[in-house]
């Protein structure tokens, strides 16, 4: 079985899941709001750039546009004229990928030609909507921010509203092609956001990245809301920034976006250990693969819902979910359809307390005993663990189903593609044949 938790970036690969990654920020603006900026110097920009990988970025993020609020936009080749020389130059001498931070269709894809593996836009796909074809065509890995102006109906609730509109920015990177395991998303703290906004985003992360199931990327260094807690200005923000970070590690942020990378990879290296269950003994995560059905009440609210409640447990992390499908009830013809989905994760437990954690989550969230295959707000089944197989009274892994049901290899085969079935043929060609007979509909958000 593949790695869980990988994503393509150029000829590198990023692995999220067993710890948080540090992007190093490059800014190549003159009027970068953090005071950092190394306008045309691609010598700078390669000094500093090999100083943060030495100090531990798992990513580096170079930026030819300064988004701060007030900020005016540059002309294509203005920033393209900034950003290249230091994206050819450090692509070709740091063994980190190399993320291109902009707004623009063909700064990307520029970048994406010259060695950058990853499109970090902070608009979502809104200021220009053809960056998404350019990432998929390159394969590249899509951070999609949200920045967005609230409007009169827009949901009440902070992380309702955020939500919406990352899931709205995913939807549009897929169907331009971007692969669901490419996607990492950015709720944008401070993005035309005051500072109790941004705070209750990073506060209510468990909850956020439960319901839209990918990677998250936090980006708190150095902002204004830092500095409007502690009345101090931008090169005085590092312990205020430190402590965001800390704080979003263990909400499940899985990047961290920071300008002072040296001291920010030893406070998320000590918070990654108590988030994310150190040992002397390193335990052994292994890779499961949990099918999610849902046919009563608000489906998609529940699935959310076990997803966090699995998180927030010991021996579980949860990687990333599939995209969310409707398919016919099987079996019992009549009651509502089902919402499914594929959650990837990692854990300790053995087998037998993996299936007691799910069912206890199940009756937490209002599973009672009935039919099999009758109407229930949630099923959970194991269907892969490593590459182990179980057979008891309580217990097949593989699923015994896994195999026939289309509602569960098409968002296993968003996940595990190239997986080998039982005569060889992979996940997506069997979920090819499966779909071919039964209804099963891939939902947008
Ligand atoms: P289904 O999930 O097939 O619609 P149920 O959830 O009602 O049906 O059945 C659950 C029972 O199936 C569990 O009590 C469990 O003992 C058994 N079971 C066998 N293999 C698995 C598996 N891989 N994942 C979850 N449950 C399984
Ligand atoms: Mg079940």
């Amino acid at each position: 079985m593949r790695e869980p938790g990988l994503i393509q970036s150029g000829s590198h690969t990023l692995r999220v899941g067993a710890r948080t990654l540090v992007m190093g920020i490059l800014n190549l603006t003159p009027d970068s709001f953090s005071g950092d900026g190394l306008a045309g110097g691609v010598e700078a920009a390669l000094g500093r750039g090999t100083a943060m990988v030495a100090a531990g970025a798992d990513v580096l993020d170079l930026g030819g546009e300064s988004t701060r609020p007030g900020a005016e936009t540059v002309a294509e080749v203005v920033e393209l004229g900034r950003v290249l020389p230091a994206v050819e130059r450090l692509a070709g001498d740091v063994r980190v990928p190399i993320s291109i931070d902009t707004r623009k269709a063909g700064v990307a894809e520029a970048a994406l030609a010259i060695g950058a593996g990853v499109v970090n836009d902070v608009s979502g796909l809104d200021f220009d909507e053809a960056l998404a074809v350019v990432a998929a065509r390159a394969g590249a890995a899509l951070v999609v921010g949200h920045w967005r102006r609230r409007r009169a109906d827009d949901p009440d609730d902070v992380v309702a509203w955020v939500v919406q509109g990352l899931c709205e920015s995913v939807a549009r990177a897929r169907a331009a092609g971007v692969a669901r395991t490419q996607l990492i998303v950015d709720p944008g703290l401070g993005f035309a956001k005051p500072p109790a906004v941004s705070f209750e985003l990073l506060r209510r992360l468990p909850e956020l990245r439960a319901a839209v199931g990918l990677p998250i990327l936090i980006g708190a260094s150095r902002k204004s809301s830092i500095g409007r807690v502690l009345d101090l200005p931008v090169e005085q923000r590092l312990e205020g920034s430190l402590a965001a970070a800390a704080l979003a590690v263990s909400g499940g942020a899985d990047i961290v976006r920071v300008h002072d990378v040296a001291e920010s990879v030893r406070a998320v290296k000590v918070a990654d250990a108590i988030a994310r269950e150190w040992s002397e003994l390193p335990p052994t995560w292994v890779p499961i693969y949990v099918g999610l059905g849902a046919n009563l009440g608000d489906r998609a609210a529940t699935l959310s819902q076990a997803i966090r409640e699995l998180a927030s447990k010991p021996g579980l992390r949860v990687i990333r979910r599939s995209g969310l499908y409707e398919t016919a009830p099987l079996g019992v013809s009549d009651q509502p359809f089902f919402l499914n989905a594929v959650l990837e994760a990692e854990t300790t437990l053995e087998p037998p307390a993996l299936l007691a954690l799910l069912k206890w989550t199940e009756a937490r969230l209002g599973r009672e005993p009935g039919p099999r295959w009758g109407p229930r707000p949630i099923d959970l089944d194991i269907l892969l663990y490593g590459d182990t197989h179980v057979r008891t009274a309580e217990l097949t892994i593989p699923h015994r189903e896994l195999w026939n049901r289309g509602f569960v290899l098409a968002p296993l085969a968003e996940l595990q593609a190239g997986l080998a079935g039982p005569d060889g043929r992979t996940v997506v060609e069997w979920a090819g044949l499966r779909l071919a007979e039964q209804d099963v509909r891939a939902l947008e958000w």
